[in-house]
Formats: C-alpha cells, sequence, structure tokens
C-alpha cells in the first residue's frame, strides 16, 4: 500500500462550541466518552485518527491563555474552526477569535486549509452557513484554501464531508 504522512490539524473555537462532541465522532469506540465535562481553564485535547493527529483547545478565558494556545499555530497543516450557530450572543467573540487566528504571523503567512464547521445545525435558531460565512467575512479570506460546512456533532452529521474536504487540501 501507499503511506500518507502525517498531519497535524487544530481543532479550535469558543467553549461549548461542540469540538469535544465533534472529535469523540472520529475516536475509537474505547476513547468515546458520552458525557462531556465542560472545559474548566486551558485543556488541550490530542488524538491521532488514521494519519490525522488532531489538537483541540478552546479559544476562551479572556485571552489569558492565548499565548498557549497561539504556541501550536506554527506546526499545524490545517485549521477548524468550530462555531455554535446558535449561540448569536457570542457570535462577534466567536468572529473575533477566528480573526485573531487568521491574522496570526504563523497562519497568515502559510497557505494552510481553513475549514469551518457551522455545528448545531439541528437548533432551530441556528444560523445557515451562508449566512455565517457572510457574517463572519470569509470571502476575505484569499490566501488559504476555505469552507464552511453545517454540522450536527451530536449525530455526526456532515463531519466526514468537511473533514474529507480539509484532508483533500493538504495531501
Ligand atoms: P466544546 O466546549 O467546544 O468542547 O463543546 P462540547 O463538545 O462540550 O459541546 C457543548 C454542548 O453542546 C454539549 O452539551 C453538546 O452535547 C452540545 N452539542 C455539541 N454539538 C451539538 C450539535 O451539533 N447540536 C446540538 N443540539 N448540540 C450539540
Amino acid at each position: 500500500g501507499w503511506r500518507k504522512r502525517e498531519v497535524n490539524v487544530l481543532v479550535a473555537g469558543l467553549d461549548n462550541s461542540g469540538k469535544s462532541t465533534l472529535l469523540n465522532h472520529f475516536k475509537p469506540d474505547e476513547y468515546r466518552t458520552t458525557d462531556v465535562v465542560p472545559t474548566i481553564g486551558f485543556n488541550v485535547e490530542k488524538f491521532q485518527y488514521k494519519n490525522i493527529s488532531f489538537t483541540a483547545f478552546d479559544m476562551s478565558g479572556q485571552g489569558r491563555y492565548r499565548n498557549l494556545w497561539e504556541h501550536y499555530y506554527k506546526d499545524c497543516q490545517g485549521v477548524i474552526f468550530v462555531v455554535d450557530s446558535s449561540d448569536r450572543l457570542r457570535f462577534v467573540v466567536a468572529k473575533d477569535e477566528l480573526d485573531s487566528l487568521l491574522i496570526n504571523p504563523d497562519v497568515a503567512t502559510r497557505a494552510i486549509p481553513i475549514l469551518i464547521f457551522a455545528n448545531k445545525m439541528d437548533v432551530k435558531e441556528a444560523m445557515s452557513p451562508v449566512r455565517i460565512s457572510t457574517a463572519f467575512e470569509l470571502e476575505r479570506i484569499s490566501s488559504k484554501p476555505w469552507h464552511i460546512c453545517a454540522s450536527n456533532a451530536v449525530t455526526g452529521e456532515g463531519l466526514n464531508e468537511g473533514v474529507e474536504w480539509l484532508t483533500d487540501q493538504i495531501w
């Protein structure tokens, strides 16, 4: 057979956006957790799925941990940004965090693919991926491939499609 090289993918987003739930979908059954404990402080979750090494963290805590999470930017070959499509209260906060990620020199200077999961698509108040891409001004990302995908991390809907897009951009 042929071997694909290993890649590092960052999974970022605000707390409660659905990162842990999403990653559970890709974890082997024995690692799968049914109860997801809310993240306290700065936690980094890491695991390997096929040839992808996922590193996930919350972009929250009033920026207290910003230098800790930004440390992961230079070694990644792709980014998954998870947004809670139904969390209109923190929508601007999520946009600010995505913007700060995109202008970080370790990300801005490299043509790494950016996948946005418009998660919690099943919630009645959820905004559509089109509305989110307009609000996030995604069309302004000109130096990188990007893609936005509606997802439901609980059922797994949209997740494989999104991750396939991302890995296709890398390999
Ligand atoms: P994290 O803090 O980003 O890791 O978010 P979690 O994975 O802990 O999810 C936060 C909460 O949102 C949990 O109660 C999840 O069950 C719920 N959740 C995650 N994804 C979805 C989704 O797509 N739809 C719905 N309805 N709930 C979700």
